[in-house]
């Protein structure tokens, strides 16, 4: 008898009243919960907006736009899965309104739909289920094999007008796939007030309210709040909610966000969760083991370091989310937290030395020189770039380890060029066109006169140089690395023979040798650029080499 093909399951997870209360990591966690039940976790996170991808939304405004193997631009979201579940994502993972109606729009134009009406129910609606059944199937963790689970995080909260559609699809989804094999989880926000420091449930009754009036009854209920839940404030959830009290839980603040996990866990979540979808529970789940080895180190680092970062949105943590990650995996791994120390680079430009931004130009420059190591992370556009550059000289002339990101490997380069070979005016042609000496020059892959597409994205083949440099260290000694670009510009590639005679060391390229994927300086204790973003692919228990090169330098200097 031939078995039925097993059905895959559903988690969808929603959020109400707040956005920013940890949806994200509440959606990662569960899924770290579902692996550990040894099952294959993939992952969907739905935007709302009517922006196709991240790739043109502003760092300041929507934090950072995480990039994949794929070269998709996408929700930062998507970083939390890829770290939490170790897993390779690709752009149609992230499901956006901009993306259901363009494909939606073209079928119409190209006739499919037959002299139909086209409309939001049955059209949108059909097209968000396709999508979401195409894409949960697709292997997101390189066996090749189809995922058992699918954990769909639906962004923004529950009754905008823009989530409708989404709403309705999920709704109909569940009759689609079978309520055995879908279940829903709300996130919800429970304040504490008052001096007695009450938790208030009324605005998780009104959230709850609004998602039974769309049609989806949640199966779960995680309450986001300061304080663990009280019995009484989880039955009286439960009760004006019409959610079973074992199936209403306490996310409230922990030390650190691996413990999100556990502490879900340890109020019963796992065993309800299999319940529900009828999945085994094995009795020992060694990947939950692991994972509260990690909590507990997390909470018990001995050392303790100070990065600066020099950039542009340093008011907003988000728009480098997976640096910041990326920096503490690579303490995790050294026993150090990390403290960030932020550096807006525009102030750090002598002709703030007087005036107006005196107190900032002096605190910002003491942060550098106080800091046990500087990072230059990415960016687009010429505000700050002058300051980068002379941060990067300090590192440069000082030993102080310095690791540069994409524009922080090209501001590296200028300025080394302008100081050290003397090249006036020396520049990137991003930012001055006219340049003398120009440094950092665009480099398509494809046209050279069709600006649209032409940005350098995703994974590409860096080849080591050399066995005799950091990176072939750091990177366990392998002469061909992965990484992930998000970029135009490149070092023009008639400099490098002058800037190598001085003592810049380009020592990866790209497979053609024609792109400086990473600098290194001789005689300097670790002066690190790449021309790729390293962040992307550090996982909690796997640090990205060049962060674990700066972390262990800046350790070593202290
Ligand atoms: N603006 C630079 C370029 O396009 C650097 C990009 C980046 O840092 N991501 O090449």
């Amino acid at each position: 008898m031939e078995t039925p093909l097993k059905a895959m399951k559903y988690v969808v997870v929603s959020g109400g009243v707040l956005s920013g209360i940890g949806k994200g990591v509440t959606a990662s966690s569960i899924g770290v919960l579902l692996k550990s039940m040894g099952l294959r976790v993939t992952a969907i996170k739905i935007d709302p907006y009517l922006n196709s991808d991240a790739g043109t939304m502003s760092p300041f405004e929507h934090g950072e736009v995480f990039v994949l193997d794929d070269g998709g631009e996408v929700d930062l979201d998507l970083g939390n899965y890829e770290r939490f579940l170790d897993i390779r994502l690709g752009r149609d993972n992230n499901l956006t309104t901009g993306k259901v109606y363009s494909g939606v729009i073209e079928r119409e134009r190209r006739g499919d739909y037959l002299g139909k009406t086209v409309q939001v129910v049955p059209h949108i609606t059909d097209e968000i289920q396709e999508w979401t059944e195409r894409v949960a199937a697709q292997s997101t963790d390189g066996s090749g094999e189809k995922p058992d689970v699918c954990v769909i995080e639906l962004g923004g909260t529950v009754g905008d007008i823009e989530s409708a559609p989404f709403v309705e699809a999920l709704r109909q989804f569940q009759f689609r796939v079978g309520r055995e094999n879908i279940c829903f989880f709300h996130v919800s926000l429970v304040p504490v007030i008052g001096v007695v420091g009450e938790q208030k449930t009324k605005p998780t009754q009104h959230t709850v309210k609004e998602l039974r009036a769309a049609g989806l009854a949640p199966d779960f209920l995680v309450c986001r709040s300061s304080t663990p839940l009280l019995a009484g404030v989880k039955e009286k959830i439960s009760s004006f909610c019409h959610v079973d009290p074992s199936h209403v839980y306490s996310a409230h603040d922990v030390p650190n966000i691996y413990h999100v996990a556990l502490m879900l866990n340890e109020q019963g979540i796992s065993e309800k969760l299999s319940e529900r979808l009828d999945l085994k529970l094995p009795s020992s789940r060694p990947l939950l083991d692991d994972w509260r080895d990690m909590a507990e180190r997390v909470d018990n680092l001995d050392k303790e370091l100070t990065i600066a970062m020099v950039g542009k949105y340093t008011g907003l943590s988000d728009s480098y989310l997976s640096v910041i990650k990326a920096l503490q995996h690579a303490g995790f791994n050294s026993g150090a937290r990390m403290n960030i120390s932020w550096v807006e680079a525009e102030y750090l430009t002598p002709d703030h030395e007087e005036g107006e931004n005196a107190a900032r130009y002096a605190a910002d420059w003491a942060k550098i020189r106080e800091a046990d190591g500087v990072l230059v992370p990415g960016g687009f556009g010429n505000r700050g770039i002058e300051g980068k550059m002379l941060a990067s000289r300090y590192c440069r002339e000082t030993g102080k380890p310095y690791l540069g990101i994409c524009l922080g490997l090209q501001i590296a380069v200028i300025d080394f060029a302008r100081d050290v070979l003397g090249l006036e005016g020396a520049n990137s042609t991003e930012f001055d066109e006219a340049t003398p000496h120009p440094t950092v020059i665009f480099m398509p892959e494809g046209s050279r006169t069709h600006m649209g597409g032409t940005m350098r994205l995703g994974s590409r083949q860096t080849n080591l140089q050399t066995k005799d440099c950091d990176a072939f260290r750091l990177y366990g000694g392998d002469m061909e690395i992965h990484e992930r670009h998000r970029h135009r510009y490149e070092v023009n590639p008639d400099m490098v023979s002058d800037l190598e005679a001085a003592g810049l060391r380009f020592v990866g390229k790209d497979t053609e040798g024609e792109r400086m994927e990473i600098i290194e300086l001789t005689g300097h204790p670790y002066f690190f650029g790449t021309q790729y973003h390293p962040e992307f692919k550090s996982r909690p228990n796997r640090p990205s080499p060049p962060f674990v090169g700066l972390i262990e330098a800046a350790l070593d200097a202290q």
